[in-house]
């Protein structure tokens, strides 16, 4: 069995994503946080189209969870490893800096960015020693130019990115890439309560984009066929400028 752990699989552009590296032929790990209906849901969905799933519950801001699970994980996997990793969960909470609150700093910088650092490491050895992985990170618009509203957010993002690049550098030779695919605007529930109509305007393609086109990304970079790229960020935004 080959095994993909794609983080926040439960809702939005991780259940896309989930549902298309099962396709590929890999068992997915489907982390999330809180919504066992969703991720449940997601699994069925897998199973249904012919494919294998396991749901692995853990907050991804919380490194003791971490541990925790990813050992337990291993210990009852011991002659499997996860060939492919997508650091895709992620949270905002967007505040002008001279408001924002040291909890509102910390909680998107420990989700989208600490959580990256925490899990790559526990996977990236067994990759190297295999000499084959892949390495995907959902990052942001927000995380290449920046938006006001979003420092911390911007921060985190940015932060993965310059992370992934570094990453990058360290393994190719091990055959283990590191690549970031950055989304606009994409109809989830974190979008939900923004203007679409307004927003829309300024968006090229006159729409927001599905979490299927930006899957449809990720599962390439996460395949065999994205062989010479690493330490890339593309853009899946409806021609937005970035
Ligand atoms: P979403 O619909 O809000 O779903 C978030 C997912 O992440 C859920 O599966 C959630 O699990 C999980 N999650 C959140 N915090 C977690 C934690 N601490 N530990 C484990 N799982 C956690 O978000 P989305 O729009 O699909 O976003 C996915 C990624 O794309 C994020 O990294 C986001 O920053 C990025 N992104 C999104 C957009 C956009 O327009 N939607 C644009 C640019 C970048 P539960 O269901 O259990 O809560």
């Amino acid at each position: 069995m080959k095994y993909a752990l794609v983080t926040g699989g439960s809702r939005g552009i991780g259940k896309a994503i989930c549902l298309k590296i099962a396709e590929m032929g890999y068992t997915v790990i489907i982390n999330y946080r809180n919504n066992d209906q969703e991720a449940n849901d997601t699994r069925n969905q897998i199973i249904a189209q012919g494919g294998n799933a396991e749901l692995l519950k853990f907050d991804v801001s919380e490194p003791e969870q971490i541990k925790a699970s990813i050992e337990n994980w291993k210990s009852t996997h011991t002659d499997q490893h996860i060939e492919i990793l997508v650091n895709n969960a992620g949270i905002r909470k967007d505040g002008l800096i001279m408001w924002m609150k040291d909890e509102e700093w910390n909680d998107v910088i420990s989700t989208n960015l600490n959580s990256f650092f925490l899990i790559t490491r526990m996977l990236v050895t067994d990759m190297l020693v295999k000499r084959y992985g892949r390495i995907v990170n959902v990052v942001s618009l927000s995380g290449i130019k920046g938006l006001p509203g979003q420092t911390n957010y911007s921060a985190a993002k940015g932060g993965v990115i310059a992370a992934s690049k570094a990453l990058a550098q360290e393994i190719a030779k091990k055959n283990v890439t590191v690549n970031c695919v950055a989304p606009g605007f994409i109809k989830t529930d974190m979008t939900k309560e923004l203007d679409e109509n307004q927003l829309k305007q300024m968006i090229p393609m006159n729409r927001f984009g599905k979490a299927e086109e930006v899957a449809e990304v990720v599962a390439f970079l996460a395949s065999e066929k994205a062989s010479y790229i690493t330490g890339e960020v593309i853009s899946v935004n409806g021609g937005l400028y970035t």
